[in-house]
């Protein structure tokens, strides 16, 4: 299918793209990656009446490490961030959950910054950012203002970004050197989206063979990914035995309300939850604990 007729700018300047954005409003949709914006078009699910490629505007391609941050600019694509030494070094997670996004030819054109506007309740990468922590950096010919993910995400594509607003950066929480972290997904073939997908960050507490901090993020078991602080809590200050462990991720249903629809019932993706949470928080302790063996 070809997409309704719209109007095209491709602005050179931010204060172009902004100043389009505050004249379009809600009629304009920005364009980065295209790869969820265009098959909305091609489906006819979106009809702005006009687009603005964001793609020819200066400095929003860089990865950086802006302190306690790793700062991924607007125009980074998914497999840039995948083969990035600075997110390898700094928050190894977002390469392992890149791998998980699509399929290459995907990768290299989707933004990092598209996928967490877009919105995706089962993407991977809103999960990894609720889970780190961290925030978005968005302007408007208003001013600049940036958003936390806990505040970003209201409901299913829906979020807290005003029409007249473009995402210049994220920046995601850098997690304590030493740290364990792992990602867990289960989708029916590979690429595909994910069914449900868990996310954990465990730092360690090696004086006394504890774990120090713990987070577990659950995607795809609602309209927007979930972060369950209180259902970890029994794992901070404890050594994670393997019985705590599945303890901890057996009560995790009990936070989730997942909705039951074409492509998995409610029950499937309480079960999915519970054993990718246990999988993936017992793969972070590992991680932390090899990492104190090799005196990471
Ligand atoms: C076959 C297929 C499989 C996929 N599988 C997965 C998957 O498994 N996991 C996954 O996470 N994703 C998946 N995706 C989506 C992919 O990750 C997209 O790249 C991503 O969702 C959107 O990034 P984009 O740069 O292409 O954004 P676009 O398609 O260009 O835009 C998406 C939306 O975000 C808005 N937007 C984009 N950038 C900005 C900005 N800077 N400021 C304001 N608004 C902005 C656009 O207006 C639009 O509403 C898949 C896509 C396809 C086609």
């Amino acid at each position: 299918m070809k997409p309704p007729a719209f109007e095209y700018y491709c602005p050179e300047t931010l204060d172009e793209a902004l100043g389009l954005l505050a004249q379009y409003g809600a009629e304009a949709k920005v364009l980065a990656g295209g790869q969820s914006l265009m098959p909305m078009l091609n489906m006819r699910l979106s009809h702005p009446g006009v687009v603005i490629d964001i793609n020819r505007l200066p400095d929003l391609n860089r990865v950086t490490v802006e302190g306690t941050s790793l700062q991924v600019g607007a125009l980074v694509r998914h497999a840039e961030l995948e083969h990035s030494a600075l997110a390898a070094t700094h928050c190894p997670i977002l390469p392992a959950a890149e791998r998980l996004v699509a399929h290459l030819a995907i990768r290299q054109r989707g933004t990092v910054v598209g996928s967490l506007v877009h919105a995706d309740p089962a993407a991977e990468l809103p999960l990894v950012w609720l889970t780190l922590g961290g925030e978005l950096e968005v302007r408007s010919t208003r001013g600049s203002r940036t958003i936390a993910p806990e505040a970003f995400y209201l409901g299913y594509f829906m979020t807290d970004l005003a029409p007249d607003e473009l995402a210049v950066a994220v920046r995601f929480e850098r997690p304590a050197a030493g740290h364990g972290w792992a990602i867990e997904e289960f989708a029916r073939r590979s690429g595909d989206f994910a069914l449900c997908a868990a996310a954990a960050v465990v730092e360690w507490d090696a004086a006394r063979g504890v774990v120090q901090g713990v987070r577990l993020g659950l995607g795809g078991v609602g309209g927007a990914p979930v972060r369950l602080d209180q259902a970890v809590a029994p794992l901070v200050g404890a050594v994670p035995e393997a019985e705590l462990v599945r303890e901890v991720a057996r009560g995790v249903g009990q936070y989730l309300d997942p909705p039951d629809d074409l492509h998995a019932s409610r029950a499937f993706r309480l079960h999915l939850a519970e054993v990718l949470s246990e999988r993936a928080l017992r793969a972070a302790v590992r991680r932390a604990q090899a990492k104190e063996v090799q005196g990471a």
